[in-house]
Protein backbone atom coordinates (compact mmCIF):
# COMPACT_ATOMS: atom_id res chain seq x y z
CA UNK A 1 0.00 0.00 0.00
CA UNK A 2 1.60 3.47 -0.72
CA UNK A 3 2.59 5.56 2.10
CA UNK A 4 0.64 8.79 2.32
CA UNK A 5 1.80 11.14 5.29
CA UNK A 6 2.15 14.93 6.37
CA UNK A 7 4.40 17.35 7.58
CA UNK A 8 3.34 18.11 11.19
CA UNK A 9 4.62 20.78 13.13
CA UNK A 10 7.04 20.50 16.34
CA UNK A 11 5.30 22.11 19.31
CA UNK A 12 5.56 20.82 22.83
CA UNK A 13 7.21 17.67 22.41
CA UNK A 14 8.11 14.92 20.29
CA UNK A 15 6.12 12.20 22.11
CA UNK A 16 2.76 14.90 21.54
CA UNK A 17 3.87 14.94 17.55
CA UNK A 18 4.13 11.54 17.19
CA UNK A 19 1.31 10.98 18.82
CA UNK A 20 -0.57 13.19 16.87
CA UNK A 21 1.18 11.61 13.31
CA UNK A 22 -1.00 8.24 14.86
CA UNK A 23 -4.30 10.14 15.41
CA UNK A 24 -4.04 11.45 12.12
CA UNK A 25 -3.13 7.57 11.39
CA UNK A 26 -0.88 8.44 9.04
CA UNK A 27 2.04 6.21 7.67
CA UNK A 28 4.88 8.62 7.57
CA UNK A 29 5.75 12.13 8.55
CA UNK A 30 7.85 15.23 7.77
CA UNK A 31 9.02 17.60 10.61
CA UNK A 32 11.50 20.28 10.63
CA UNK A 33 13.89 20.14 13.84
CA UNK A 34 13.33 23.90 14.71
CA UNK A 35 10.90 24.94 16.92
CA UNK A 36 8.39 26.56 15.35
CA UNK A 37 7.94 29.40 18.55
CA UNK A 38 11.74 29.93 19.01
CA UNK A 39 13.07 29.09 15.36
CA UNK A 40 15.92 27.45 17.59
CA UNK A 41 17.18 23.98 16.88
CA UNK A 42 14.64 21.35 18.80
CA UNK A 43 16.86 20.29 22.21
CA UNK A 44 14.19 17.27 23.82
CA UNK A 45 14.97 15.94 26.78
CA UNK A 46 16.03 12.61 26.72
CA UNK A 47 12.53 10.78 28.39
CA UNK A 48 11.43 12.52 25.44
CA UNK A 49 13.36 10.60 23.03
CA UNK A 50 12.85 7.72 24.64
CA UNK A 51 9.44 7.86 24.45
CA UNK A 52 9.60 9.22 20.95
CA UNK A 53 11.75 6.02 19.89
CA UNK A 54 9.37 3.46 21.93
CA UNK A 55 6.55 4.72 19.47
CA UNK A 56 8.83 5.45 16.47
CA UNK A 57 10.35 2.04 16.03
CA UNK A 58 6.99 -0.12 16.48
CA UNK A 59 5.05 2.03 14.35
CA UNK A 60 6.89 3.82 11.51
CA UNK A 61 9.09 3.16 9.04
CA UNK A 62 10.88 6.16 6.83
CA UNK A 63 10.23 9.47 8.93
CA UNK A 64 11.60 12.51 6.95
CA UNK A 65 13.54 15.55 8.23
CA UNK A 66 13.12 18.62 6.84
CA UNK A 67 16.72 20.77 7.23
CA UNK A 68 15.77 24.33 8.12
CA UNK A 69 16.51 27.34 5.51
CA UNK A 70 19.17 28.58 6.63
CA UNK A 71 21.19 25.76 5.64
CA UNK A 72 22.13 26.77 1.68
CA UNK A 73 24.87 24.68 0.38
CA UNK A 74 24.58 26.48 -3.00
CA UNK A 75 25.52 30.26 -1.56
CA UNK A 76 29.29 30.94 -1.65
CA UNK A 77 28.92 32.67 1.21
CA UNK A 78 28.41 31.47 4.78
CA UNK A 79 26.35 27.93 3.85
CA UNK A 80 25.15 26.83 6.88
CA UNK A 81 27.34 24.06 7.12
CA UNK A 82 27.11 23.92 11.11
CA UNK A 83 23.44 24.21 11.43
CA UNK A 84 23.59 21.23 8.91
CA UNK A 85 25.52 19.07 11.11
CA UNK A 86 23.44 20.55 14.31
CA UNK A 87 20.53 18.77 12.37
CA UNK A 88 21.89 15.75 11.17
CA UNK A 89 22.88 14.90 14.67
CA UNK A 90 19.45 15.37 15.91
CA UNK A 91 18.07 12.99 12.40
CA UNK A 92 20.16 10.43 13.52
CA UNK A 93 19.03 10.56 17.82
CA UNK A 94 15.59 10.53 16.23
CA UNK A 95 16.06 7.64 14.21
CA UNK A 96 15.33 9.24 11.22
CA UNK A 97 15.40 7.92 7.64
CA UNK A 98 15.53 11.07 5.08
CA UNK A 99 16.40 14.39 5.14
CA UNK A 100 14.70 16.64 2.76
CA UNK A 101 17.18 19.59 1.60
CA UNK A 102 16.26 22.51 -0.76
CA UNK A 103 18.87 23.08 -2.55
CA UNK A 104 19.55 26.58 -1.75
CA UNK A 105 20.40 30.01 -3.75
CA UNK A 106 23.95 31.07 -5.13
CA UNK A 107 24.16 33.64 -2.76
CA UNK A 108 27.50 35.86 -3.97
CA UNK A 109 27.66 34.78 -6.87
CA UNK A 110 26.60 36.33 -10.67
CA UNK A 111 25.24 33.02 -12.35
CA UNK A 112 23.37 30.22 -10.73
CA UNK A 113 25.87 27.67 -12.49
CA UNK A 114 28.41 28.77 -9.42
CA UNK A 115 25.77 27.55 -7.03
CA UNK A 116 25.47 24.58 -8.27
CA UNK A 117 29.39 23.97 -8.54
CA UNK A 118 29.10 24.89 -4.47
CA UNK A 119 26.35 22.36 -3.62
CA UNK A 120 27.78 19.80 -5.78
CA UNK A 121 31.16 20.01 -3.54
CA UNK A 122 29.08 20.67 -0.48
CA UNK A 123 27.36 17.16 -1.07
CA UNK A 124 30.09 15.14 -2.47
CA UNK A 125 31.71 16.16 1.38
CA UNK A 126 28.61 15.20 2.79
CA UNK A 127 27.77 11.81 1.06
CA UNK A 128 31.33 10.32 1.95
CA UNK A 129 30.40 11.14 5.47
CA UNK A 130 26.60 10.08 5.71
CA UNK A 131 25.94 6.43 4.82
CA UNK A 132 23.16 5.89 6.19
CA UNK A 133 20.63 8.89 6.17
CA UNK A 134 18.91 9.44 2.69
CA UNK A 135 19.49 12.43 1.30
CA UNK A 136 16.88 14.08 -0.83
CA UNK A 137 16.69 17.21 -3.05
CA UNK A 138 13.75 19.16 -3.51
CA UNK A 139 12.75 21.26 -6.37
CA UNK A 140 12.28 24.90 -5.47
CA UNK A 141 9.76 27.79 -6.51
CA UNK A 142 11.60 30.62 -7.06
CA UNK A 143 14.15 30.84 -10.34
CA UNK A 144 17.33 33.38 -10.72
CA UNK A 145 19.46 32.51 -8.36
CA UNK A 146 17.36 29.50 -6.53
CA UNK A 147 18.45 26.13 -7.63
CA UNK A 148 16.63 23.36 -8.60
CA UNK A 149 13.92 25.35 -9.75
CA UNK A 150 14.22 24.29 -13.49
CA UNK A 151 14.95 20.61 -13.44
CA UNK A 152 18.11 21.30 -15.70
CA UNK A 153 19.64 22.49 -12.68
CA UNK A 154 19.87 18.93 -11.31
CA UNK A 155 20.71 17.29 -14.36
CA UNK A 156 23.99 19.61 -14.64
CA UNK A 157 24.69 18.79 -10.92
CA UNK A 158 24.30 15.46 -11.12
CA UNK A 159 27.51 15.28 -13.73
CA UNK A 160 29.38 16.98 -11.01
CA UNK A 161 28.72 14.39 -8.35
CA UNK A 162 31.15 11.97 -7.65
CA UNK A 163 28.44 9.65 -6.69
CA UNK A 164 25.18 10.55 -8.32
CA UNK A 165 22.73 7.58 -7.45
CA UNK A 166 23.51 8.79 -3.51
CA UNK A 167 21.99 12.50 -3.71
CA UNK A 168 17.96 11.05 -4.30
CA UNK A 169 15.32 13.41 -4.84
CA UNK A 170 11.63 14.56 -3.38
CA UNK A 171 9.47 16.84 -6.15
CA UNK A 172 6.85 19.49 -4.86
CA UNK A 173 4.02 19.68 -7.14
CA UNK A 174 3.59 23.36 -5.92
CA UNK A 175 7.14 24.46 -6.59
CA UNK A 176 7.14 22.84 -9.89
CA UNK A 177 3.86 24.77 -10.97
CA UNK A 178 4.59 27.60 -9.34
CA UNK A 179 7.56 27.85 -11.03
CA UNK A 180 6.10 27.48 -14.82
CA UNK A 181 5.76 23.40 -15.06
CA UNK A 182 2.09 23.54 -16.07
CA UNK A 183 1.00 20.41 -14.50
CA UNK A 184 -2.67 21.49 -14.34
CA UNK A 185 -2.41 20.75 -17.90
CA UNK A 186 -2.72 17.10 -18.63
CA UNK A 187 -0.79 17.03 -21.68
CA UNK A 188 1.93 19.19 -19.88
CA UNK A 189 1.88 17.13 -17.12
CA UNK A 190 2.60 14.07 -19.51
CA UNK A 191 5.99 16.58 -20.74
CA UNK A 192 6.85 17.13 -17.22
CA UNK A 193 7.12 13.61 -16.26
CA UNK A 194 9.07 12.69 -19.50
CA UNK A 195 11.86 16.07 -17.82
CA UNK A 196 11.62 14.00 -14.91
CA UNK A 197 13.37 11.40 -15.95
CA UNK A 198 15.35 12.87 -18.35
CA UNK A 199 16.82 14.78 -15.45
CA UNK A 200 16.66 13.49 -12.28
CA UNK A 201 15.75 10.25 -12.83
CA UNK A 202 12.18 8.90 -11.99
CA UNK A 203 14.08 5.69 -10.38
CA UNK A 204 15.92 8.36 -8.15
CA UNK A 205 12.33 10.23 -6.81
CA UNK A 206 11.81 8.96 -3.47
CA UNK A 207 9.18 11.19 -2.10
CA UNK A 208 6.50 13.78 -3.46
CA UNK A 209 5.85 16.77 -1.43
CA UNK A 210 1.64 16.25 -2.62
CA UNK A 211 0.79 20.21 -2.57
CA UNK A 212 -1.94 22.20 -4.14
CA UNK A 213 -0.79 26.31 -4.47
CA UNK A 214 -2.92 29.38 -4.22
CA UNK A 215 -0.36 30.91 -6.91
CA UNK A 216 -0.26 30.93 -10.67
CA UNK A 217 1.50 28.69 -12.66
CA UNK A 218 4.96 30.75 -13.42
CA UNK A 219 3.92 32.94 -10.27
CA UNK A 220 7.48 32.04 -8.68
CA UNK A 221 5.54 32.42 -5.14
CA UNK A 222 4.66 29.46 -2.87
CA UNK A 223 2.15 29.51 -1.00
CA UNK A 224 0.97 26.28 -0.02
CA UNK A 225 -3.12 25.65 -0.41
CA UNK A 226 -5.83 22.29 0.43
CA UNK A 227 -5.36 19.92 -2.04
CA UNK A 228 -8.21 20.56 -4.73
CA UNK A 229 -8.86 23.97 -3.31
CA UNK A 230 -5.90 25.64 -5.44
CA UNK A 231 -4.89 26.12 -8.68
CA UNK A 232 -3.61 22.82 -9.86
CA UNK A 233 -6.78 21.46 -8.60
CA UNK A 234 -7.53 17.54 -7.39
CA UNK A 235 -7.76 15.64 -10.79
CA UNK A 236 -4.47 17.11 -11.91
CA UNK A 237 -3.10 16.12 -8.72
CA UNK A 238 -4.81 12.90 -8.72
CA UNK A 239 -3.96 12.13 -12.06
CA UNK A 240 0.11 12.83 -11.60
CA UNK A 241 0.40 11.00 -8.71
CA UNK A 242 -1.36 7.83 -9.96
CA UNK A 243 0.83 8.13 -13.05
CA UNK A 244 2.09 4.74 -14.12
CA UNK A 245 5.44 5.72 -13.40
CA UNK A 246 5.10 7.03 -10.74
CA UNK A 247 1.84 5.53 -8.31
CA UNK A 248 5.12 3.62 -6.15
CA UNK A 249 6.34 7.12 -4.42
CA UNK A 250 4.94 8.24 -1.34
CA UNK A 251 2.91 11.23 -0.65
CA UNK A 252 3.77 13.68 1.67
CA UNK A 253 1.34 16.90 2.13
CA UNK A 254 2.58 20.03 3.80
CA UNK A 255 -1.10 21.71 4.04
CA UNK A 256 -1.51 25.33 4.98
CA UNK A 257 -2.35 25.62 9.33
CA UNK A 258 -5.60 23.70 9.66
CA UNK A 259 -7.53 21.92 12.62
CA UNK A 260 -7.25 18.31 12.61
CA UNK A 261 -10.72 17.14 10.97
CA UNK A 262 -9.11 19.20 7.68
CA UNK A 263 -5.56 17.12 7.62
CA UNK A 264 -7.74 13.96 8.62
CA UNK A 265 -10.30 15.08 5.58
CA UNK A 266 -6.92 15.50 3.32
CA UNK A 267 -5.24 12.27 4.59
CA UNK A 268 -8.35 10.09 3.56
CA UNK A 269 -9.09 11.82 0.31
CA UNK A 270 -5.69 11.35 -0.78
CA UNK A 271 -5.72 7.38 0.42
CA UNK A 272 -9.02 7.64 -1.46
CA UNK A 273 -7.68 7.89 -5.25
CA UNK A 274 -6.41 4.95 -4.56
CA UNK A 275 -8.69 2.38 -3.60
CA UNK A 276 -10.09 0.82 -6.91
ZN1 LIG B 1 7.88 20.86 -0.16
Amino acid sequence: MRKVGLHLRFQTSLVDMIEEAIRLDLDTFQCFLVAQSTHKTISPSKDDIDAFLRIRRERFEDLYAHISYWVNLASLNYNGHRALQRELDTVKKLEMTHIVLHPGSANGATERIEGIDALARSLNDLVKLENEIVILLENTAHGNLTVGSSLQDFYLLRKKLDKPEKVRFCIDTAHAYAYGYNIADLSEQESFIRLLDETVGISNIELFHLNDTKKNCGSRIDRHEMIGDGAIGQEALKNFVLHEKLAHIPLLMELPLVEYADQRAMVQLVRSWHVQ
